[in-house]
This record gives C-alpha cells, sequence and structure tokens, in this order.
C-alpha cells in the first residue's frame, strides 16, 4: 500500500512539473535524444512501455559501422563518434575502437576494399595483405587475398550499453516512466496508459512499433519490419576477445561500399559463389562481447513477421562464419530473431506532426551507428 500511495504522489509531481521534453522509446535512439538534451540542461522524463530496454537496441552486433555509411552520413557519423565516446565514459559502458577486420576472400572483394581505400584515404581504410589478415584472425584456414581494416569504426556491447545508459540518465535526475504506453501525443501533450504529461517538446522513438503507433507516417515512409536470425556462440580461443568483423556480403549492402565500381561485379560473383548466402540476404558478420560472439544475420521483411527461426538458415550463417574463423563448427549458446524497422524508401524517418511534436526512426541496420549523431539532428529540428 504505502508503495502505491508514493507511486501516485511522484505521478502528481511529475504531473506538477513542466518537462522540457519528453521522450518517447527507451531504445539507443530515444537515450541518446535524452543523454543530448540532459547535455543542454534540459528538464526530461522518457517513457517506455516496457519495465526496461529490450527492443532492437540489445538484440543486435553492437557495431557502430561508421565508416561503412554514405559519404553523406558521415557528418552525422562524426557527432555519433564523439557522442558514443562521451555517454561511454560518463554511464561507464565498455565502447571501443579495435577496427572493423574485413577478410578479402576474392580478387573482386580486394577490388572494392582497393577502391573504398582510395575513396576514403588512410585514415579510415587500412589495407591488409593476406598474412595480416591471418595475423588478426588468429589462423591461416582462409586463405584470404587481402583485406582490410577500418580503424574508426566503434564497438559496444548492446547488452550492456542501452541499459546502462538508462540507469545513469535516471541517476543524472531523468524521471524514466517504465512500463507505460504511448497512446498519442499532440501539441506537447502526451496521453499514456498511466495518464498525461505535458513538455515543450516531444519526441517520439518507437522504432519498429511506429507501425502500429502511427500507422499514417509508418503507411507514408512504407515503414515494415525486418527479421534477422542471430546467434551467440562460444568464442574460440584464438579470436580475439574485442574481435569485430564484415565479410563480402557486408561490401554489397552499406551504402558506403556498395558505392564502390566493382560492386556489381561482386555481386554477380556472390550469386554464382554463394548462392544461399544471397537467398537469405546475408549480411555475414561477428563481433565479440564478454559471454560469446555475436553471429548473424539474414534479413526477411514483412509488415506482419511471424517468430519463427529458420534452422536451415541459422545453420548456413553459423557454418560460413566458423569457416571465417578457422573452426569446424560454433557451440551455440543462445539463438533469437531481432527485428527493426526498415523501409526500401529512406534510412531515417523525421516527422514533424505538429509544432511541439517529431517523430524519429532509423528504417534501416544502422540505428547504432547513427544514434548520437541522430539525437543530435533531433534536437536541433524540435
Ligand atoms: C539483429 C540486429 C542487428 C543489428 N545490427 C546493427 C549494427 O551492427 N549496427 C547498427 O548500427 N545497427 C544495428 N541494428 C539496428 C539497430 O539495432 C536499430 O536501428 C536501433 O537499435 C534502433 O533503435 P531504436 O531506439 O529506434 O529502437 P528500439 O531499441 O527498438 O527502441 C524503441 C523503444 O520504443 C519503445 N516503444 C515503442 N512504442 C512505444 C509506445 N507506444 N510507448 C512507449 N514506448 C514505446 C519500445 O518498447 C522500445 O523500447 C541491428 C538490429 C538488429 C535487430
Amino acid at each position: 500500500m504505502a508503495s502505491i500511495i508514493k507511486a501516485m504522489q511522484q505521478d502528481q509531481q511529475h504531473t506538477a512539473q513542466p518537462f522540457d521534453l519528453i521522450v518517447v522509446g527507451a531504445g539507443i535512439i530515444g537515450l541518446a535524444t535524452a543523454y543530448r538534451a540532459l547535455e543542454q540542461g534540459l528538464k526530461v522524463m522518457v517513457i517506455e512501455r516496457n519495465s526496461r530496454p529490450v527492443g532492437a537496441s540489445i538484440q543486435n552486433f553492437g557495431h557502430a559501422c561508421f565508416t561503412g555509411q554514405a559519404d553523406e552520413l558521415q557528418a552525422m557519423v562524426a557527432k555519433s563518434r564523439e557522442g558514443w565516446a562521451s555517454a561511454s565514459k560518463d554511464a561507464g559502458f565498455w565502447a571501443a575502437q579495435p577496427g572493423t577486420l574485413i577478410p578479402a576472400t576474392s580478387e573482386v572483394e580486394m577490388s572494392v576494399l582497393e577502391e573504398f581505400a582510395d575513396h576514403r584515404g588512410v585514415e579510415q581504410v587500412t589495407l591488409l595483405s593476406p598474412g595480416e589478415v591471418e595475423q588478426r584472425l588468429g589462423h591461416n584456414h582462409l586463405k584470404p587475398v587481402g583485406g582490410a581494416l577500418l580503424p574508426l569504426d566503434m564497438r559496444v556491447n548492446p547488452r550492456e550499453a542501452a541499459p546502462k545508459l538508462a540507469q545513469w540518465l535516471e541517476a543524472q535526475g531523468v524521471i524514466f516512466q517504465w512500463n507505460t504506453t504511448l497512446r498519442s501525443t499532440a501539441d506537447g501533450v502526451v496521453d499514456t496508459s498511466r495518464g498525461q504529461w505535458e513538455a515543450q517538446r516531444v519526441v517520439v522513438c518507437p522504432g519498429v512499433n511506429l507501425s502500429y503507433l502511427m500507422p499514417e507516417i509508418a503507411q507514408a515512409e512504407q515503414v515494415r519490419s525486418c527479421t534477422l536470425s542471430m546467434a551467440l556462440v562460444e568464442r574460440p580461443e584464438h579470436i580475439a576477445s574485442d574481435f569485430c568483423m564484415l565479410s563480402g556480403t557486408s561490401l554489397a549492402r552499406y551504402d558506403g561500399f556498395s558505392a564502390m565500381a566493382s560492386v556489381p561485379e561482386l555481386r554477380r560473383e556472390l550469386q554464382q559463389r554463394e548462392p544461399e548466402l544471397v537467398e537469405c540476404i546475408a549480411n555475414l558478420m561477428v563481433t565479440a562481447i564478454p559471454e560469446g560472439l555475436l553471429v548473424g544475420d539474414s534479413h526477411d521483411y514483412h509488415d506482419s513477421p511471424t517468430p519463427f527461426i529458420e534452422e536451415s538458415i541459422a545453420t548456413l550463417l553459423q557454418n560460413k562464419a566458423a569457416a571465417y574463423l578457422g573452426v569446424k563448427g560454433l557451440r551455440v549458446k543462445q539463438r533469437w530473431q531481432g527485428t527493426y524497422a526498415d523501409s526500401p524508401a529512406t534510412n531515417l524517418v523525421i516527422h514533424r506532426p505538429d509544432q511541439k511534436t517529431l517523430v524519429a526512426v532509423v528504417a534501416s541496420g544502422i540505428g547504432m551507428t547513427l544514434s548520437f549523431g541522430l539525437a543530435a539532428h533531433i534536437l536541433s529540428e524540435c
């Protein structure tokens, strides 16, 4: 009873307080926005329908793939890098720059990397010899023709970063309304499952849930769900504890690489060499976290995806990753189907339904990468 009275008193107190900013969604986009707002001295409330972050922001690789993004996004990712660095220091979560390794297993893959190195310069792309790739892989079974290291990319542990950032923000005085669902918002008033609050500005970051929360915006921007097959596997001893690797499929996928002249040829090669990876729209990559290696992923697009993980796809990704890692098999500790918002029309959904409301959704698998840069943009726009 005492706790119910305390909760009611807290609710009343919060209702009485004018907020400068209400953020809806405690995924990385909402939390990064709250972090930037706190930096500006704003009084902030975060509304989240779950009791902790459990969305796309904890389901991913924890790979801030700054270098692989399109040229037009480089200013935003530079701000994001700076934000991740300062937030990790403040909130006390791991963020490192071990560099992204991209082994080239064919001459065409190497051509793409060489073109990319020419385009971006040595500060962003270090070309590697076959021996240097083997040294970084910790084995000599792959027989790479060369490779590259992207030294400016960052790594975080996705299971740690958002939860720790939320905890830290709460300790700094940001009010969190957990287990509270936004129903609608207009002109600075949010209507939730626990009542109404008001703020000068409201930023809505619902991720893939945009589709049921604001279906008109989702429909206009062609937002759909993308589901991905993921696994946590035991890390073989020879693989570094901060390991981070992309593959040829990643070169065909990320906008920065895929703008290179040899990519159409790479796509033809992948179709011939590994049609099963092309079929499941794979972006084969591996990152290390303390619990093991994160291995994925495939892509499937639907407005209402089924929850089932296709075992043949999960096994395919696992076996392909094992070949890169120089082992016969990998012991799987966990599997899950990740989900993020996607749109074939845009990478970023930014809408202003009214003067006081801004809706922001990353509609591609790059939300960790853009987060803190996007947050700065959100606050300058609303
Ligand atoms: C398997 C996988 C791998 C990925 N790999 C990478 C990667 O390597 N690099 C990268 O940059 N990105 C990656 N991504 C993409 C990245 O994870 C997402 O783009 C990013 O996490 C989106 O953050 P978000 O805050 O918008 O969404 P979320 O983390 O999903 O957060 C949205 C939050 O809003 C809350 N919410 C929704 N509706 C309401 C409501 N009505 N009321 C209250 N709360 C609500 C939800 O509960 C949720 O907590 C990957 C994603 C997946 C799934």
